[in-house]
Order: C-alpha cells, then structure tokens, then sequence
C-alpha cells in the first residue's frame, strides 16, 4: 500500500502509528478532519488479519466520525483509533496506558472513546494517561449508557420522516417494524409505545422478545418475516447490511429510519429506495444521539443539555430532506452533502492566524 497516495484519497489530515513493543502495543490513530473542532471517535480492538486491513478499517471509520459529526451540528472533527490485538487475550493495564500515552502527546486533536473491543475499564488505564477520553466513568462525571439518547435521537427522526410522507408527526397512527431489541431497540420501543405506536418486532434473544410482548403489546415475528411485515415504518436496529437486493424485494414500508449503522447494503440500495418511493432517513444522521451524549462531557456532563441536542435530530433530518428536494438527489447523498457544506463554509469563516494559538515568546531575549 502506498501510505501517502492512500491518505492523500481519503483525505486524512494526519495518521498516527503507535508502537510500543514491551507493552505490544500496535495501534493506529487517524485524524481525518479538524476544520470543525477536534477530531472525536472510538477505540476499537480488533485481531486484524493484516496491517493494511487495519488501517483500511480506521481510515473508513474516522472518516464516517466527521461527516457525522458535521450533520448533527457539532463543533467536532473525525477520528478514531484501533488497536490490532484480540480483546479476549492480549489487554492489559500496560497497552492501555501505553496507547493513553501516545494520544496524550496529539495535545487534544483527538479525544477517544470506547467503540467495539473495548469497556469502560480499559479506558479507566487509558484516562490515568490523558485528559482526552469521552464516555468515561460516571464515578469521574461520564455520560453513561448512550443507548436511551440514541433512541430518542432515533423518534425525531422517525418524526420528521413522517412529516415528509403524510405530513404530520402522529407516532401513534402508525405501525412500525423493528429489527432487534437490544439497548437501542427496546428504548425506542418504550418511546413508541408511550405515543401508542403498533409494534412488531424480532430479535434473537427471546428473554427480550417476551418483555417486548407482555409489557409493550409488541406483535413478534420471525428473524426473516421482518421484512415483509405491513408495517409502515422499519426500524433496523440490529444489524448492518439489512436494506439490500433480496429484502428490499419484500418491502411494504413507506419509511427506513433505524439507529443501527451502515444500513444499505450498497449506495445503490439508497437510489432504490428512492426509486420505490420509500423515504431513508440516513443512519449516521439518525443514530447521532449517542455522539451528541458523549460530547456533552467535554464541556462538563449535563444531561437535560444532551436531550436537548438530541431533539435537534428532528432538524437535521429535514434538512436533508431539504437538500435531497433542492438538489434532486438521493437522502443518502444528501446527508454527505449537508456535512460537506457545513465544513467547507466554516473553513471559509475562519481566520487562519486568529485561530492559531497563541505563540508564546516567555524566556526570548532579543538582541
Ligand atoms: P445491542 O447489541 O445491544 O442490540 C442489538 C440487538 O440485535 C440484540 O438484542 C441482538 O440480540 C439483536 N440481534 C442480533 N442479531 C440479530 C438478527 N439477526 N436479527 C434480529 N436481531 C438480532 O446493540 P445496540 O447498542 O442496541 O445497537 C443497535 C444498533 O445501533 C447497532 O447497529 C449499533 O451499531 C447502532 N448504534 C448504537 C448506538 C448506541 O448508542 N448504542 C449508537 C449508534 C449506533
């Protein structure tokens, strides 16, 4: 792999190859984008068969963090880091504070956060070493489960979807199809049930369909019968990939609008979408809210103030919508679009030497 023609395509800022050979630390920070503040995104510990699959993985990743984070409004710029070793076998409090170490040396650039492979005690190691983690302890002022602002991130969308199609925001009058049950799913099942939504739902775990049922009303369906349910809304919020050539096949939805990430298949999947008349809501717009907590925690945590930017989500999706209308193009390229002039027009409003810092001069005779 040519490194410099590789970063040079995917636009990164800044690539950071961590080693520490007594701790066997092998780890990979990419910064993707700064303009709109620091670049913030999770920590993942993966056995990566090969270095290039790593780097591919993060490069992918810290891109996706900026755009998300351009979409929901935030003053944050994309990251995220990965640490190739297997979660089961090789932590220890020396990797964590060897990595905590070397993102202390970025001065902020970059503030981390758990993502998959990863709990909250290895970023306990990772917090002795350096201020810039998100999603730490509650005992330290963390933010906690984002799971239930997810969800709630997850309703506004549903709510400005359903303005679009029928023109009003009633959850109730609607019935929604939801894949997978879990933290996000039955907090967006708790939120739909207390404005009288119908419900259907299917998950693997039964333990957690049974609640669905007996507390929620919740109709179960089989894994595969999900698609092709009369429901008015799907809600993907187990899996990646479910919006592709065979389902789609089986759609009766007016709606796509679920928390979990990279729901198309293909990009192309978005266009038939479209084509079909089915309104997508783009996941990485819908899903913000968790994003939203965590940033929260930079200014000191507050949870009424996360809520708040949550609600914003129902905005941020009507402005893609907007967009998609205005520039006759599909939802999910409309989302990449509203990031991309969101960073190119606070780029153009910034004042290069303004926002440097300032230089200090202290112990500098002149002579
Ligand atoms: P989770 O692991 O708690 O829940 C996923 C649920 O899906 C589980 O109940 C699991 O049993 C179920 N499931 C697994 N395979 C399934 C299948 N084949 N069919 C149906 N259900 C299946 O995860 P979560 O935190 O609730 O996240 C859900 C999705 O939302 C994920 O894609 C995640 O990446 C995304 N997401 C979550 C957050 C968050 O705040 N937790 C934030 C952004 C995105």
């Amino acid at each position: 792999m040519n490194l410099f023609e590789t970063i040079d395509k995917t636009e990164h800022e800044q690539v950071i190859f961590c080693h520490n050979k007594d701790a066997g630390l092998k780890a990979i920070i990419a910064i993707h984008n700064t303009i709109l503040g620091p670049a913030l995104g999770g920590l993942r510990m993966y056995p990566y068969a090969t270095e290039e699959q790593a780097l591919t993985d993060v490069l992918r990743l810290s891109r996706g963090m900026t755009y998300k984070a351009a979409v929901s409004g935030l003053n944050l710029g994309g990251g995220k880091s990965i640490i190739i070793g297997d979660p089961k076998k090789d932590k220890s409090e020396a990797l964590f504070r060897a990595f905590g170490r070397f993102l202390d040396s970025l001065g902020g650039r970059y503030i981390t956060a758990e993502d998959v492979g990863i709990d909250v005690n290895d970023m306990e190691y990772v917090y002795q070493e350096t201020e810039n983690v998100v999603g730490v302890h509650q005992m330290h002022g963390g933010s906690g489960d984002p799971s239930p602002f997810t969800a709630f991130g997850t309703l506004q969308s549903i709510k400005a979807s359903l303005e679009l199609k029928y023109g009003n925001q009633n959850i109730g009058d609607y019935s929604y199809a939801i894949q997978g049950v879990g933290h996000v799913g039955i907090e967006l099942v708790k939120l739909i049930h207390a404005e009288g939504g119908k419900m259907f739902v299917t998950d693997v775990n039964q333990e957690a369909l049974d609640i669905c049922r007996d507390q929620y009303g919740c109709e179960v369906v089989g894994l595969d019968e999900i698609y092709s349910v009369d429901a008015d809304v799907y809600c993907p919020c187990a899996l990646g990939a479910t919006v592709n050539d065979e389902t789609i096949e089986q759609f009766k939805f007016d709606i796509v609008c679920g928390s979990a990430n990279n729901q198309l298949a293909e990009n192309r999947h978005g266009d038939e979408l479209e084509e079909r008349g089915i309104i997508y809501a783009p996941d990485y717009a819908v899903n913000a809210g968790g994003l939203m907590n965590v940033s929260i925690e930079l200014e000191g945590y507050n949870r009424e103030r996360a809520m708040r930017m949550t609600r914003n989500i129902y905005y941020n999706i009507s402005n893609i919508f907007k967009i998609a209308k205005r520039d006759n193009i599909p939802t999910w390229r409309a989302a990449d679009r509203m990031g991309e002039e969101r960073i190119a027009m606070m780029g153009k409003i910034q004042q290069p030497y303004m926002n440097q810092k300032k230089v200090k001069f202290s112990g500098r005779v002149k002579k």
